[in-house]
């Protein structure tokens, strides 16, 4: 990864902690940069983590839903994905795959949609 990249991760990372008690993940452009990166707590392990272009490869059982988001004020209705596949590269620039359920994958669909500047 490109070095500011890498610095603007960190700043988001920094920015979810802050407001970890009114948010579980965050998307670069939320803090005004229009950069496809996104951080997130991982519901099952507790951990925070971080994907550089993050890309949905697969998906099922879809489901309705509402949301909530730092950015809007209320709860929107969602269409979201129990499973998902994400196509993503880490910090060093590596793409890799992982899988991910429930709460979580819903956070990183959220937050995915985000960087593709769609707000719920
Ligand atoms: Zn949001």
């Amino acid at each position: 990864m490109v070095s500011e990249d890498t610095e603007l991760a960190n700043d988001l990372l920094d920015t979810l902690i802050a407001h970890a008690d009114e948010c579980v993940g965050m998307g670069a452009n939320m803090i005004g940069k229009p950069v496809r990166i996104i951080a997130f707590l991982n519901q099952e392990t507790d951990k925070y983590e971080v994907m550089f272009n993050p890309e949905i490869v697969k998906q099922e059982q879809k489901y309705e839903t509402e949301e909530g988001c730092l950015s809007l004020v209320g709860k929107r209705p969602a269409t979201r994905y129990k499973k998902i596949k994400v196509k993503y590269q880490d910090f060093k620039g590596v793409w890799k795959f992982k899988t991910y359920q429930d709460f979580t994958a819903q956070i990183i669909q959220h937050e995915i949609d985000h960087t593709n500047g769609i707000l719920i």
